[in-house]
C-alpha cells in the first residue's frame, strides 16, 4: 500500500503523471496528482503554510 497523497486535494497518488517536489520554504515533500497539476491547482505546504501555483 502506498501512503502517497496529493497535497492539494488529498487524493491517493495512483495515477501516472503525479509530480513531487520539495517545498521551497521548508523542503517538506509535496506531492500533487495529475489532475491538480493539469489544472494548476495551488498547493499549500501543510508544514509551513507556503503556497504556490
Ligand atoms: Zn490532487
Ligand atoms: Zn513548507
Amino acid at each position: 500500500m502506498s501512503n502517497k497523497k496529493c497535497t492539494s486535494c488529498n487524493a491517493p497518488l495512483a495515477e501516472e503523471g503525479a509530480t513531487e517536489f520539495g517545498c521551497p520554504a521548508c523542503q517538506y515533500h509535496i506531492q500533487r496528482c495529475y489532475r491538480c497539476r493539469e489544472q494548476s491547482i495551488p498547493y499549500t505546504c501543510p508544514k509551513c503554510g507556503f503556497g504556490g501555483p
